[in-house]
């Protein structure tokens, strides 16, 4: 594959009918921490940036990376590049997975917003980290890309899969038609974000429920009814407890088909950097 196959590829699945995966040449990078502020009272954003950032890869809406951390023993010990793949050491190094928030090229600067949580690595890292931490990044490994062929988008998700459904609001054209539901503990974790005019944004409030449990968001997306003999493209990420039933809704009540739907569990609860795809 040459370095820039990936770009062909990409440009055929959005010329096409079908979303796909399309599999980028995978960087290693050394990052600076350039700041970290908070979104809201559950999302901290963290900017990267330095010399390692140049010509990082950032074509579509859902993409993430691996923050790379040392191990128990404070040990680090990273991928080694394999032409335009990553080798993992074994056992693998501690590692979490985040949505790319944004690219800045021109400005070399990639923020990640990372939900925070008590007990976890990548959480209690970002609390904690200093402008001027070096930390290493993997990927993205590639890109889910969608061609603009859908009638209406149904996107929805905790506030783990917050960042990815900003920036696919952001990405894809304004006209798109659709809605985004975004389950909350309540209005202070909601964020500014750009939303199309014809996206029904609906901040769903769990309340007193912790993260991870409860049916606020099943409940909430019951609501919405497609329109017959109209494409709808549906993304939604979360835990991957709460994602069975709505798994089962999208495929067997509004059947929608493979190619038009995308759900993934971003964590399981008591399980340290869970992934699991549809
Ligand atoms: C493709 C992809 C993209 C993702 N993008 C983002 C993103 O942009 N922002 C983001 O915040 N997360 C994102 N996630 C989810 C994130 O990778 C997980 O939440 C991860 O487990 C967090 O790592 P940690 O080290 O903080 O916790 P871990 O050490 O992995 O987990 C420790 C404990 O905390 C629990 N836990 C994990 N995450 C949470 C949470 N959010 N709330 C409550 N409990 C939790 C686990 O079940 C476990 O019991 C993404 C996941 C995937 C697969």
């Amino acid at each position: 594959m040459s370095l820039d196959a990936h770009l062909d590829r990409i440009a055929e699945v959005k010329a096409g009918m079908s979303s796909a995966k399309v599999a980028y040449p995978i960087g290693l990078r050394e990052l600076e921490v350039v700041s970290t502020r908070m979104l809201g009272s559950g999302l901290l954003r963290v900017t990267l940036g330095g010399e390692g950032a140049r010509g990082f890869e950032s074509h579509v809406p859902e993409e993430h990376v691996r923050l790379i951390f040392p191990d128990e023993h404070g040990q680090l010990r990273l991928p080694e590049r394999d032409g335009l793949s990553l080798r993992w050491p074994r056992p693998l190094p501690v590692s979490r997975e985040y949505t790319v928030r944004r690219y800045d090229p021109a400005a070399e600067l990639l923020d990640v917003d990372v939900a925070l949580h008590p007990g976890g690595v990548a959480s209690d890292w970002a609390v904690s980290v200093e402008p001027g931490t070096r930390i290493y990044v993997a990927g993205p490994p590639g890109g889910y890309v969608t061609p603009e062929v859908y009638a209406r988008y149904l996107f929805a998700g905790d506030i783990t899969a917050l960042p990815a459904i900003a920036r696919w609001l952001e990405m894809l054209p304004p006209d798109i038609v659709g809605w985004a539901f975004v389950e909350v503990a309540d209005a202070s974790e909601e964020i500014e974000m750009t939303v199309p005019a014809c996206v029904q944004l609906r901040w769903v409030h769990r309340g007193a429920v912790p993260i991870g449990h409860g049916d606020a968001l099943e409940r909430a997306l019951r609501e919405v009814r497609l329109p017959a003999g109209e494409r709808t493209f549906v993304w939604i990420s979360g835990e991957a407890g709460v994602l069975k039933p709505l798994r089962r809704w999208v495929r067997d009540e509004l059947g929608v088909p493979p190619t038009d739907r995308r759900i993934t569990g971003y964590w399981k609860r008591g399980v340290a950097d869970f992934d699991d795809e549809d």
